[in-house]
């Protein structure tokens, strides 16, 4: 039961804006379920949203397009966001599992966009940033649709702290890979980190795009809980599991949840590799109907995981 999707607003300007007007659409025509929030603003002040969902004890964060380039994720999550109310309204039932009991029991937290200005300047072009940021040093040239980090060249996926830092990491200012002067200095990732301590969530999605693959490891304690929970999303999407090995990759937002934590967080890597830039419209069908049960899934089996250990 997938209804309408999001994927026109994929190519309209501004990306950002649009974005949040949907969510205010989507959230007051749905004001039995849903209700929007904001969490903070990008750095040219673009409010930063979140979408509620359900009133269970259990927590889901599910989020997108940290990394600009990769902003079909906002997509993918709005859909997956109006696809559940639809489930709701008709009272349906997926995987033996019916909507309203699980939204007693689940708590979904979207937030679709976590880097709009990111966002807009790969979609939209430079003109649509702000006058004192076309002017930076590493923000010259035309196109940006290779660009992953935020408007002040902070890779927002390597601006957490973790014990074992990425090594992959830039010394100044650009695309990606540049960790920021300091942890949470983005108030991007500043605002994901209060509103995780707000929820202490029981278990988190991030959603990337390259590779078709799910990164779930990060030295946990409870690691056969999180591979369970990891292949079960492996075997629904069709996607390769990451091994432990080669879960070498520090700072993003995941490694920092599961340090934390300790709780189930999964990377999910929706597109195949399409290079350095954005992932075509044409591709997206196919993420849909892979990721459109993930959330559903997940927040199931985290909530079942966690009774076995009651
Ligand atoms: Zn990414």
């Amino acid at each position: 039961m997938v209804t309408k999707s999001y994927i026109n607003l994929y190519n309209s300007k501004p990306f950002s804006r649009n974005i949040n007007l949907a969510i205010c659409d989507l959230t007051r025509n749905n004001k039995d379920i849903l209700s929007s929030y904001q969490i903070g603003s990008s750095v040219q002040g673009t409010p930063i949203l979140a979408v509620k969902l359900g009133c269970g004890s259990t927590k889901i964060l599910v989020q997108g397009t940290h990394h600009a380039r990769e902003a079909i994720n906002t997509i993918l999550l709005l859909d997956q966001i109006n696809y559940m109310v639809s489930l709701y309204n008709n009272d349906a039932v997926v995987f033996g599992i019916n909507i309203r009991e699980l939204l007693n029991r689940i708590t979904f937290v979207f937030v679709p966009l976590v880097n709009p200005d990111g966002a807009d300047l790969v979609l939209n072009g430079k003109e649509f940033i702000c006058k004192e940021y076309q002017d930076k040093d590493y923000l010259q040239g035309e196109s940006f649709l290779y660009w992953k980090s935020n408007i002040n060249g902070v890779d927002l996926n390597r601006n957490y702290p973790t014990s074992y830092p990425s090594t992959d990491l830039a010394k100044s200012p650009g695309s990606e890979g540049y960790p920021g002067p300091y942890y949470f200095s983005e108030p991007e990732t500043y605002a994901l980190k209060i509103l995780t301590e707000c929820y202490k969530f029981n278990g988190t999605i991030s959603y990337h795009s390259s590779g078709e693959e799910i990164y779930w490891y990060f030295n946990q304690i409870n690691e056969n809980r999180d591979l369970i929970i990891a292949k079960s999303i492996a075997l629904l999407t069709g996607y390769e599991l990451i091994p432990k090995e080669e879960s070498t990759t520090g700072n993003g937002y995941k490694d920092w949840f599961i340090e934390n934590y300790q709780k189930p967080s999964l990377t999910i890597e929706v597109s195949p590799y399409v290079g350095p830039t954005i992932v075509p419209a044409e591709n997206y069908c196919d993420i849909l109907e892979k990721n459109i049960n993930v959330p559903i899934i997940f927040a199931d089996l985290v909530y079942f995981m966690e009774k076995c250990n009651d």
